[in-house]
């Protein structure tokens, strides 16, 4: 199921949420609003401590924010204790009990809530099919694997059919390969339930894998929201650009810009075209970010002249960092072929060429 551009599932609402006081104090969230729509898979990415599971524990309603509104459907979510909020979380630790079946642990919610034998037993087999684990469904939790345990605690949580599942780190304890096999089954479970994820994790390569938007948040504040292609492409801001992978960032200045593309000029003095974000206003000297793979490195010509420093090898692609004669190191990467080697050695004089559309002109 698609997300639905025209139905809000939260919408947060200058929410500001400040722990202890004094020398003490933190803002863990800083004025914070945000909407997420209904059947969204919707990531808030950020590093350690920048309050992305603040935000989370504030929807479930494990707390309260300091100032500012959720609203769940367009109701204040604020009167609502957790368990009368449509809405789950699976944690980070799973949080299973070690001694029940697979069956009884997806069960237990719905027995909580008074829920009939019958219904409770049909809508355990109904998620044990959803995660594929019809298998081991009398197998204790504790003695099946740490993957097998990820997809009982979301059946669990998906069980009373909740209106938003909220995901805190839910892959972060799984090795490299099932990481990568959850990421993909997340994103089937939540398209084939329809319900709404709001996912978080600090990881940048599952936010862009897995969602239909990312929110990338920074020391309590939200900085960007944006689709995968958004936020990669068309950073708004250096922490932003930087965050998301690798990239290249170059002081220019602003030669002409109207409606979002600009020209600017280069250290070496060559002109190239730039987009910037809707509201801002460049002029003067500008930072302008270029990924990696939007750059080539040539033997002649090129908009950036400098020296090979360093070529790395990486399977499918080769990074060349090469020294700028107008100071810094520019990484361009190419893409490996079995044909031929990358052909620029250490030392070698060459070119930056710079796609065009490739440059983004970031805010300050
Ligand atoms: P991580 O990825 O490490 O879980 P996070 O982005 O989820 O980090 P939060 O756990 O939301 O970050 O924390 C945001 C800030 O608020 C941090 O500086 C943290 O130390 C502080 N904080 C969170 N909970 C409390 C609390 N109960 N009391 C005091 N400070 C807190």
């Amino acid at each position: 199921m698609p997300a639905n551009p025209d139905r809000n599932a939260i919408d947060v609402r200058a929410v500001s949420k400040v722990f202890g006081s004094g020398a003490d104090r933190v803002a863990a969230l800083d004025n914070v609003s945000v909407v997420i729509r209904e059947n969204e898979f919707f990531t808030l990415l950020g590093p350690s401590g920048c309050g992305k599971t603040t935000l989370l524990r504030l929807i479930a309603g494990f707390d309260f924010p300091t100032e500012g509104q959720i609203l769940l459907y367009g109701d204040d979510i604020a009167p609502l204790p957790p368990y009368k909020r449509p809405v789950n979380t699976v944690f980070q630790s799973y949080a299973l009990f070690p001694h029940m079946t697979v069956a009884q642990n997806i069960g237990f919610g719905l027995e909580m809530l008074g829920k009939p034998k019958g219904e409770v037993a049909a809508r355990v087999d109904q998620m044990l099919k959803l995660v594929r684990m019809e298998a081991l469904k009398n197998r204790k939790t504790s003695q099946i694997s740490g993957g097998q345990q990820q997809r009982v605690a979301l059946a669990r949580a998906l069980a009373p059919q909740p209106k938003v599942l909220l995901l805190d780190e839910p892959l972060s304890a799984l090795d490299y390969k099932l990481r990568k096999e959850m990421q993909i089954e997340l994103k089937r479970l939540q398209h084939e339930t329809g319900i709404t994820f709001i996912f978080v994790t600090h990881d940048q390569e599952e936010a862009l894998t897995m969602s239909d938007r990312i929110a990338v948040m920074s020391s309590g504040k939200i900085l960007q929201v944006g689709t995968p292609w958004d936020i990669y492409d068309k950073p708004a801001e250096r922490f932003v650009a930087d965050f998301i992978g690798e990239t290249n960032f170059i002081v220019a200045k602003i030669v002409s810009a109207a409606d979002g593309k600009a020209t600017v000029a280069l250290p070496s003095g060559t002109t190239i075209p730039a987009t910037y974000a809707e509201g801002l206003v460049p002029s003067g000297e500008v930072t302008v970010v270029v990924r990696p793979e939007h750059a080539r490195v040539v033997k002649e010509g090129g908009h950036l002249p400098g020296t090979v420093e360093t070529v790395v090898y990486f399977g499918t692609d080769t990074n060349i960092h090469v020294r700028l004669e107008s100071g810094g190191v520019f990484i361009a990467r190419q893409q490996n072929s079995r044909s031929a080697a990358c052909g620029f050695e250490t030392g070698e004089r060459v070119g930056i060429d710079i796609a065009e559309d490739a440059a983004q002109v970031l805010k300050d």
